[in-house]
């Protein structure tokens, strides 16, 4: 193998460029030729392929989002686009690609695969859904920037004496509302992997405010529903002065924390590492702190599962 591709595909996450530079470092570091794929599988079918150098990912590793810019691309998911894709690597000369997002893109890494092309999944998305590993690259920045909201909501839910409901992102996974909630002391955390009574919620809110509680923090993950439908809900129930916030996108921006570089360093030369023994059709990942490797195919069929022992703590904790 000579050469090898890269590229950042579907949501972006903070330390995704971290992710970029290791696979292009450690790639030149033992002697290959290293091309970005630029807009992720759309840049793929169009060709839109250039030279990277040790110097063009200098100055990245601190920055969010992705220097190779991302996208969402229908077609790929088709035969032909998938071809079309493979053509334009054969034409660059590259033997092997990695490829750097969510589970969307690990179906197209896995879809390239299954066609005979070499590629390896590395997981970049906030949150942290992917199985085959315990974290994804942008799920402890994106933590970050949700807890900072709490402990600001909270100084003024305290002065006000007010409920918050503060909706966060995470698809159809709960991971980031119950980190975010559990290290943010929030009261009740709403996950899609639990089954959630609005009546339970509003008795525990009442027997807080019986108690002295000056204020109500409920961490909602966006897969349970709407924050602004379960605050209008509660405040029907409750008559407490309720107010929501949604955080959206401001989860997915921010520079990355040190956790979520070292991250993206590791697991974007065990990357390359694989490719150099040989080895395509994998998706990597980080299980107790050690990096590990499965094949793509069979990492895709596992249910991404919620820490049922943390959740449990955070329900201990929060009576
Ligand atoms: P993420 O990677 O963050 O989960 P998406 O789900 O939008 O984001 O997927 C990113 C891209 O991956 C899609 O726009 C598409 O190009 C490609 N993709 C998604 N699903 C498939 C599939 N089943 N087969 C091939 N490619 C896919």
């Amino acid at each position: 193998m000579k050469r090898i591709g890269v590229l950042t595909s579907g949501g972006d996450a903070p330390g995704m460029n971290a992710a970029v530079r290791a696979v292009t470092r450690k790639a030149i570091y033992h002697g290959l030729e290293v091309y970005g794929i630029y807009h992720g599988y759309q840049g793929l079918m169009e060709g839109d392929i250039k030279r990277l150098e040790l110097g063009s990912v200098g100055d990245i590793i601190q920055r969010g989002g992705t220097t190779l810019f991302s996208a969402r691309c229908p077609e790929f998911k088709t035969r032909e686009g998938q071809l079309q894709g493979i053509e334009q690597l054969k034409k660059h000369g590259i033997d092997a690609l990695v490829v750097i997002g969510g589970d969307g893109s690990y179906m197209g890494a896995k879809a390239l695969t299954e066609h005979g092309f070499p590629c390896i999944g590395v997981p970049g998305t906030i949150d942290n859904d992917i199985p085959g590993t315990e974290f994804t690259i942008g799920f402890d920045t994106a933590l970050n920037t949700v807890i900072d909201a709490i402990d600001k909501i909270r100084d003024t839910a305290t002065s006000h004496e007010r409920t918050y409901v503060i909706e966060v992102m995470g698809r159809n996974a709960g991971d980031i509302a119950l980190w975010a909630g559990l290290s943010g002391g929030a009261e009740t955390i709403m996950i899609p992997e639990e089954d959630h009574d609005i009546e339970d919620v509003v008795a525990k809110l009442k027997r807080g405010h019986e108690r002295g509680k000056k204020h109500s923090i409920i961490v909602v993950a966006e897969g349970v529903g709407s924050g602004v439908e379960i605050g209008k809900k509660i405040e029907e129930m409750t008559s407490f002065d309720t107010r929501v916030t949604v955080l959206g996108h401001v989860q997915r921006g921010g520079s990355p924390t040190a956790a979520d570089r070292v991250l993206a360093s590791r697991l974007g030369a065990k990357a390359v590492e694989l490719l150099l023994e040989g080895k395509g059709g994998r998706a990597v990942g980080i299980e107790k702190n050690e990096l590990v490797d499965y094949d793509i195919i069979e990492a895709l069929g596992r249910p991404h599962k919620i820490d049922d022992k943390m959740y449990q703590l955070s329900q201990e904790l929060s009576i």
